[in-house]
């Protein structure tokens, strides 16, 4: 995932203290009281869901990047485990329970407020359906993945990763 057209990484304009306005400096400080508001990255948590061979993949309703595939996943929220969200966040988009295994990857890139985490996760049972801010679901060979239509930069990075490492741990012939 990168956010960068997604509302919830504009910069605070106003002081979390007093309403005061933020300067422009790094991190900004506010015009009234002069506190500095330290601005935090955010975590987002993925889960790519293989089964027979096939690999989950989610069409997205909501922009930024409506209509592109990603993996199903979305932001952690403050006080919850990471692998928790990633799998909250997959049964929430397609109904589907999930237990997050391997760490895949973390991709996070300059200027980019999100770090994405993402895990390697079995589901041996269950119908995967279009929930909660998605369009389509799909199972796909890896053969046949988007390449193209991908929403983010990480999706890609992280299929990248899964499909090589996966390559890795087969047997020699
Ligand atoms: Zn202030």
């Amino acid at each position: 995932m990168s956010h960068a057209h997604d509302p919830r990484h504009a910069p605070e304009r106003y002081c979390s203290q007093c309403g005061g306005r933020l300067d422009a400096a790094t991190p900004p400080r506010c015009t009234a009281c002069g506190r500095k508001c330290w601005q935090d990255p955010k975590v987002a948590a993925c889960c790519i869901v293989e089964r027979e061979g096939r690999l989950l993949l989610l069409r997205r309703g909501i922009e930024p990047s409506i209509g592109l595939w990603t993996l199903p996943g979305g932001y952690v929220d403050r006080g919850e485990t990471v692998h928790g969200a990633a799998a909250r966040e997959t049964l929430e988009e397609t109904g589907l329970a999930v237990q997050p295994g391997a760490l895949v990857g973390v991709y996070s890139y300059p200027g980019v407020p999100v770090a994405v985490v993402v895990y390697a996760a079995r589901s041996e049972a269950g119908e995967a359906r279009a929930l909660d801010e998605t369009l389509e679901v799909r199972w796909v060979a890896p053969d046949e993945l988007p390449w193209g239509e991908l929403a983010f930069p990480s999706t890609g990075h992280a299929l990248e990763d899964y499909l090589g490492s996966r390559e890795r741990r087969a047997p020699v012939r």
